[in-house]
């Protein structure tokens, strides 16, 4: 911006200056030869010449300078790669409209998977693709409403006047439908979502555009939390949500510093002896009152907030140094999405087994398919990494949302755990049970060892047993413990397998 500032001042100098050396020049010859003929005396015609030199060259200079202003203003509030007007064009525009009295509508675009594309195909087609979904808005909106972009992969649209909200939200579905399909750059067919956050004042509202904008982008997110490519409204809900959760976010911190965290054990059993195989850690937070909180009301805090890389990290520590008592059996830990997508992480996983010691072979990673559907490359990448310390990768929760069987060849999981909704469901209806059937047929032909989870009964035990599982896991056989019982419960397996008489607690 300095430099475009100084190039014009500089063009804008010579511009000046020429014509008015020029004029100066014809006028004071011209006078001097009405001099020499006498007409008017030699100091008039200096004085009558500068002076209208001195007018021409200022009248010049001026409107020159005016045209330079309104280009560079014009330059301010213009994005350079999509010539879009920018976030300034957008406060500035949305103050007007509100100083009319109009309704005013804002929705915020967010470009889903935009910076993996950037990544993998480079900043020459990611601008490329930016510019692409420009033109894309700029036609849909036509005349109806303000394209702007914002920068990065964020665009706004405005629209002000009756039914603002309603007109603005028929676009925003129309931006969804469209980039649902792919958009060719070269001989490239690249796919990008669009999650979008709306936002309205009434007419005569005294929200400002500052504010506006916050509640669009409070919504965006919102919509990016439910799954994508979907357009949500603000709702005054969402700050007292927002509220609560940085209430949580600073009761966790505290809780990371001062140990509150414990971790239970689930013992994961052979389907046909019922021996336990495996532990899964499941993280619990014990609050200084007592209260245990369970991992589904904080983790998804922690996600958000970036403090599951730390909670994580430790989880995996204490389960490793506890597991370590557990020689003959498997070790399970949750690791969530954006902890593979932490390019940290694979080196501290590294590190953790150097120092606790623990065999990498009878570690296993539990992680869910959002991992692997909102960051495909990176979630891959990843794997490699961490499979080649020659720990084990198992998909967690298979069958409640979109992993198929594509998923599964594609990341070559060593293991599957068919969700409890599953297991419950396929001793309800026929669609489920050969869903279930089907998915475990297709996970034996890869290799894959599967789990039922969430088994409560006899029948469910059976059923995931004749279905082909190889390990269950439910309440119907343990219930998650203390890192003792574990122990113990190992102790008393061994006992029985060796046939040495059971020495009851209390007993010396
Ligand atoms: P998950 O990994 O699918 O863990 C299984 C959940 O099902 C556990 O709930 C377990 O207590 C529960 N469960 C096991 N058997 C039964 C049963 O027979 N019936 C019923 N109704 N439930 C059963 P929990 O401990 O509340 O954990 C919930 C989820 O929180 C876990 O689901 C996992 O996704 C997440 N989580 C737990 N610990 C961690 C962790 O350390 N890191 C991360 N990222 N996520 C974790
Ligand atoms: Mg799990
Ligand atoms: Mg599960």
């Amino acid at each position: 911006m300095g430099q475009i500032v100084r190039r014009d001042r500089l063009a804008a100098e010579w511009l000046v200056i020429a014509p008015a050396a020029l004029l100066s020049v014809a006028f004071t010859a011209a006078l001097t030869a009405i001099f020499w003929r006498g007409t008017i005396s030699l100091p008039a015609s200096l004085l009558i010449g500068g002076l209208f030199v001195y007018a021409a060259a200022f009248m010049l200079l001026y409107r020159i300078g005016c045209n330079r202003l309104r280009k560079l203003e014009e330059l301010g509030r213009t994005d350079s790669l999509t010539q879009l007007p920018n976030r300034r064009a957008l406060h500035a525009d949305i103050q007007r409209e509100q100083a009319d009295g109009k309704e005013v509508a804002l929705a915020l675009v967010d470009l889903d998977g935009f910076k993996r594309i950037n990544d993998q195909y480079g900043h020459f087609i990611g601008d490329q693709l930016i510019r692409d979904c420009a033109v894309i808005i700029v036609d849909l909106c036509g005349d109806e409403a303000r394209c702007y972009r914002l920068g990065g992969d964020e665009f706004a649209i405005a629209k002000s006047g009756p039914l603002a909200g309603t007109i603005l939200e028929g676009i925003c579905r129309g931006l969804i439908e469209r980039l649902s399909r792919p958009i060719a750059i070269d001989d490239r067919r690249l796919t990008v979502g669009a999650s979008i956050g709306l936002s309205r004042v009434p007419p005569g509202g005294t929200i400002g555009s500052s504010e506006l904008l916050r509640r669009s982008d409070v919504a965006m997110y919102a919509s990016k939390r439910g799954g994508r490519m979907r357009c949500t409204w603000f709702s005054d809900d969402f700050d007292r949500n927002r509220e609560s959760r940085s209430e949580m976010e600073d009761e966790l911190r505290h809780a990371l510093a001062n140990q509150e965290f414990v971790v239970h054990y689930q013992p994961l059993v052979d389907a046909v002896t019922h021996d336990i195989v495996a532990a899964e850690s499941l993280v619990r937070w014990i609050r200084p009152d007592g209260k245990a909180i369970g991992p589904n009301v904080f983790i998804p805090v922690a996600e958000e907030t970036g403090l599951i890389n730390a909670i994580g990290i430790w989880v995996l520590r204490r389960a490793c140094t506890d597991a370590m008592a557990w020689p003959g059996i498997t070790l399970s830990v949750n690791i969530s999405a954006a902890q593979l997508r932490n390019p940290e992480f694979p080196i501290q996983l590294g590190y953790i087994l150097e120092e606790t010691g623990f065999p990498a072979e009878r570690l296993e990673l539990e992680i869910t398919e959002t991992c692997l559907v909102l960051d495909p490359e990176v979630a891959e990448r990843s794997l490699r990494v961490i499979r080649q310390f020659g720990v084990n990768v198992s998909l967690d929760d298979f069958g409640t949302g979109y992993a198929s069987i594509g998923f599964l060849r594609q990341f070559r999981f060593e293991k599957l755990k068919l969700d409890r909704s599953l297991v419950v469901e396929a001793g309800q209806d026929d669609g489920s049970l050969a869903m279930m059937l089907s998915s475990v047929t297709v996970a034996r032909a890869l290799q894959m060892g599967v789990t039922a989870e969430g088994v409560e009964t006899q029948e469910q035990a059976i059923l995931a047993r004749t279905a082909g599982c190889d390990r269950i896991q439910g309440w119907l056989f343990h219930k998650a413990m203390p890192a003792h019982e574990i122990t113990s419960h190992l102790n008393t397996e061994e006992a029985l397998r060796q046939g040495v008489p059971l020495r009851m607690e209390g007993q010396s």
